[in-house]
C-alpha cells in the first residue's frame, strides 16, 4: 500500500505520459494514476494525429512556442526511435475571395510564429501537387505531418517506465487536500478507497483536469479554468479513395476548430473530420446526421466525392477553455505557488496541438517540478 510518493501524476494520456518519461528518476519517484484499465484511452487516441506545424495561434502564446519545439522534437523522436510517422505536408485551401484573404493572414501569423518555410499557391501550383483538389488558391505548410499516436503513446509509458515511473491503473484520483507542505490524495480502486501523501501534483487529466483543480481547492471559475466539451466526429472515406491526395488538406480554420479536413492516416486511408460541437457530456458516439455537413463541407474541395462513401467512424472530445463564441484561450500549465498551492501543478485545456507539443509540454513541466523538488 501507498503512504508516501514524490511525485504524482494524474492521468495517462499523452501529457502524463510524457510529463513522467521526462521527470522519472529512480531518486524522483514518479506515480502516474489513470482511472482507465490501460493509457491513452481518451483524447490522446481520438484525434487526428497530425503533427502541427505551429500556424494558427498568438506568436506569444505557449501553443505557438510549445508546438513549435514539439514538432522539432517529435519528429527527432520519431526518426530515433522508430515511431511511425510522415512528414507529409498540409494545404489549406480557399475556395473564394474571402477564404484567399485568410491564407494571407494565415500565412503572415505563421511567419510571425518563426515558420519560414510557409508558402502561398496559386490554382495552377495547387493543382500540380494535388489533382484532385479544387480551390482558387492554397497555403502550403512543408512542416505538417501525421504520427501513429498509439506507438507514440507507447514510447512514452515504455520509457517513462524504464526510467522509473510506476503506472497504477483502475485508479481514480477522487479527492485532494492541501496539508500545507504536501498533499494528501484519495484514490479509489477495485478494493476500495485510501489515500497518500505526495510533495508535487500534477494534474494531467484531460477533460477532466477542471474538476480535479476544484478538487485541491481551486475556485476554477474565478480562475477562469472551466472547461467546455467540443465534441469533434469523423467520417471514413471508402478505400476508393486511397491515395487520392498526397497531403492533409485543410478548410480556413472556425471559430473552434481548424476546418472538417481530408486527413491521411499512415496507412493511406482517407477520412473527413473533425467538426466542432460544444456538448453538455462525454459521449464519444458519432452521430450519422452530421454526414450530410460533412459530404457539403468537402466537396467544395474534393467535388468527385460521394455521399454514400462517407461512413461514421470515431470522435474524439477536445477540453476547452474556450466557450463558444468566445476568444482565443491558450493552454494553462501552472504551479499553483500564487494561489496557495505549492506543489500543485495543473495543465488544463490541452487541446490541440497537445499531441504535437507533448514533448515540449513536458519538458516545461519538468523544469518546474525540478525547481520544486531542488
Ligand atoms: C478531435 C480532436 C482532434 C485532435 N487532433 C489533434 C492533432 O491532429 N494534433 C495534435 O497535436 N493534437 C490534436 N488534438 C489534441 C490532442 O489529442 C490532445 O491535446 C492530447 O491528446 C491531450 O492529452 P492529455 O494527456 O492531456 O489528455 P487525455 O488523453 O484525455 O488523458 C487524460 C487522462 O486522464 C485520465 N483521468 C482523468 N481524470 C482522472 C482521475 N480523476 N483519476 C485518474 N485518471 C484520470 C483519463 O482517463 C485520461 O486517460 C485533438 C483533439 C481532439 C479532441
Amino acid at each position: 500500500m501507498l503512504t508516501e510518493v514524490n511525485i504524482a501524476i494524474i492521468g495517462a494520456g499523452a501529457i502524463g505520459l510524457a510529463v513522467a518519461r521526462e521527470i522519472a528518476q529512480e531518486k524522483n519517484e514518479v506515480f502516474v494514476f489513470e482511472k482507465n484499465r490501460t493509457f491513452g484511452l481518451e483524447t490522446s487516441s481520438r484525434n487526428s494525429e497530425v503533427i502541427h506545424a505551429g500556424i494558427y495561434y498568438p506568436e506569444d502564446s505557449l501553443k505557438t512556442s510549445l508546438c513549435l519545439q514539439g514538432k522539432s522534437m517529435l519528429y527527432e523522436l520519431c526518426d530515433r526511435h522508430n515511431i511511425h510517422h510522415k512528414n507529409i505536408g498540409k494545404i489549406i485551401a480557399a475556395a473564394d475571395e474571402n477564404e484567399i484573404a485568410q491564407l494571407e493572414k494565415l500565412y503572415e501569423q505563421g511567419r510571425k510564429n518563426g515558420i519560414e518555410d510557409l508558402m502561398l499557391l496559386s490554382r495552377t501550383q495547387l493543382k500540380k501537387l494535388e489533382p484532385y483538389i479544387e480551390a482558387r488558391a492554397g497555403l502550403l505548410s512543408p512542416s505538417s505531418g501525421i504520427v501513429d499516436s498509439y506507438n507514440l503513446l507507447k514510447f512514452f509509458y515504455t520509457q517513462a517506465k524504464e526510467r522509473g515511473a510506476e503506472f497504477v491503473f483502475n485508479t481514480e484520483v477522487i479527492g485532494i487536500e492541501n496539508t500545507g507542505a504536501k498533499y494528501k490524495v484519495q484514490i479509489r480502486d477495485r478494493e476500495g478507497i485510501s489515500a497518500f501523501i505526495s510533495r508535487i501534483v500534477i494534474n494531467a487529466a484531460g477533460l477532466n483536469s477542471d474538476k480535479i483543480a476544484q478538487l485541491a481547492g481551486i475556485d476554477v471559475v474565478k480562475a477562469g479554468y472551466k472547461l467546455h466539451y467540443c465534441k469533434g466526429e469523423y467520417f471514413s472515406l471508402s478505400s476508393k479513395y486511397r491515395h487520392l491526395i498526397s497531403r492533409l488538406i485543410y478548410p480556413p480554420p472556425e471559430q473552434a476548430g481548424y476546418g472538417i479536413h481530408i486527413t491521411l492516416g499512415l496507412d493511406g486511408r482517407v477520412r473527413l473530420g473533425p467538426n466542432t460541437r460544444y456538448v453538455e457530456t462525454i459521449n464519444y458516439e458519432v452521430d450519422e446526421n452530421q454526414k450530410q455537413a460533412f459530404y457539403n463541407s468537402a466537396k467544395r474541395f474534393l467535388p468527385l466525392i460521394k455521399l454514400v462513401d462517407l461512413e461514421p467512424e470515431f470522435a474524439g472530445i477536445r477540453p476547452k477553455l474556450q466557450g463558444p463564441n468566445e476568444p482565443f484561450r491558450d493552454f494553462v500549465i501552472a504551479h499553483e505557488e500564487k494561489s496557495g498551492f505549492p506543489g500543485l501543478i495543473n495543465l488544463i485545456g490541452i487541446e490541440s496541438p497537445g499531441l504535437t507539443a507533448s514533448p515540449a509540454i513536458a519538458k516545461y513541466v519538468g523544469r518546474m517540478a525540478e525547481e520544486l523538488l531542488n
